[in-house]
């Protein structure tokens, strides 16, 4: 029969004084790698709000030469550099950040889905290398002596599900219930704050993005879009590729700022939704069906966002071994080459910085744009040849 529901009226319970006592003095490591690029707001703001206090709550630094250096000895198995970085990100909790004050714990959870703002998906699975590397380190952390116990650390790398909101709540709590001494209802209020962060931080975002946009039509310049994953934002991975560009003045626009107002965009994608391409402007079924990925599914969302966006051009990433990205090669390149959008792909991008070839690129790139905005300016229209700069990293 139908589930028949109603709501009581109850008073929120609380942990004892002890337990809080305890949780304000624990330390807590988060490496700076992978989707927590995406979701550290979430993961911040719920141990913040069950008293963990800000000041104990230690992220492992943006990667680097240096950090890549000093400890890329434990790897047992050969993947992409971001997911390969993930352990030199724990070498340095494990040692730098613990030698400053001992951390109690390190937080690197399986994440297998996170949210989406794509419609009519597949699926919103992230990928399984990215899924599966806190078990991949916690077996290199431990195949010889366990590195952990030797410095008292815990290593919780249950998995978790951003999609799902209620799911979501269950694992925190078997996460962290019994090591903090909460409860449920405190874990449920936490995991409120949580989600409040992430969608503030990504209207901020968005905000900005909007301002950087409206700002290119108004001096009728350029922006550039970095269409890659979230963690291509470190500058250690990314191999400070951004930075080039933003000190030859190219605005730099990630792919989480571009607004997602349905209103704002539906100028963009009208003549989609018209001929009934679409379902809505999230829609990506008419280039990609095949949309379980979640942020493959982005990227190719962005292209077409850009492929529509008379003053957006692309700078495509993505790392040497990346298996999700190769499916979305093709695409990428036919929905920009139908608009005639300008781009960069620097694929291929892994542990060694080729600095100098990167240096090279970019500024041929960026050369490449300024004639081609100059011509287009002076009335080419089609004639125009567009920048597309293809190279591996
Ligand atoms: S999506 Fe690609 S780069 Fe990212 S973890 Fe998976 S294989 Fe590596």
């Amino acid at each position: 029969g139908p589930v028949r529901r109603r709501p009581v009226r109850r008073a929120f319970v609380r942990s004892t004084d002890a337990a809080r006592a305890r949780r304000a003095e624990l330390r807590i490591g988060i490496p700076r790698v992978l989707n927590h690029y995406m979701v550290a707001p979430f993961l911040r703001t719920y141990l913040e709000s069950l008293g963990i206090g800000s000041r104990n709550i230690v992220f492992s630094d943006a990667s680097s030469e240096d950090l890549w250096r000093e400890s890329g000895k434990y790897g047992s198995v050969d993947p992409c550099f971001p997911a390969k970085v993930t352990l030199a990100h724990l070498h340095q909790l494990l040692h730098a950040k613990q030698a400053r004050r001992p951390l109690d714990a390190i937080w690197f959870p399986c994440i297998t889905h996170t949210a989406s703002f794509l419609s009519h998906i597949l699926g919103s699975s992230t990928c399984p290398v990215l899924a599966g590397t806190p078990k991949v380190a916690r077996a290199a952390f431990t195949k010889e002596r366990d590195r952990f116990a030797a410095a008292g650390v815990a290593f919780i790398d249950r998995a978790l599900n951003f999609e799902l909101p209620a799911l979501l709540r269950k694992q925190l709590f078997e996460t962290w219930g019994e090591r903090l001494g909460i409860t449920e209802d405190e874990n449920d209020w936490a995991c409120e704050q949580g989600r409040a962060a992430m969608a503030a931080c990504n209207q901020d975002l968005q905000a900005r993005g909007r301002a950087l946009l409206d700002q290119a039509l108004r001096d009728n310049r350029l922006v550039l879009l970095m269409l890659g994953r979230p963690y291509h934002d470190d500058p250690g991975v990314n191999h400070e590729v951004l930075e080039e560009f933003q000190a030859l003045g190219y605005p730099v626009l990630s792919l989480r700022a571009i607004p997602k107002d349905p209103a704002w965009l539906e100028p963009l994608f009208r003549d989609d939704l018209r001929s009934g391409r679409i379902a809505d402007v999230f829609d990506i079924r008419d280039v990609w069906p095949e949309n379980y990925s979640v942020n493959s599914a982005q990227k190719v969302w962005a292209a077409k966002f850009a492929a529509r966006h008379s003053h957006v051009v692309v700078l495509d990433l993505s790392s040497f071994k990346c298996g999700q990205d190769a499916p979305t090669y093709g695409l990428i390149d036919k929905i920009l080459a139908t608009s005639r959008t300008p781009f960069l792909t620097l694929h291929d991008l892994d542990a060694n910085k080729p600095g100098g070839s990167i240096k090279i690129r970019v500024r041929t790139f960026a050369y490449a744009l300024e004639r081609y905005w100059e011509r287009l300016a002076s009335g080419g229209g089609e004639e125009v040849a567009v920048p597309r700069h293809t190279a591996g990293g």
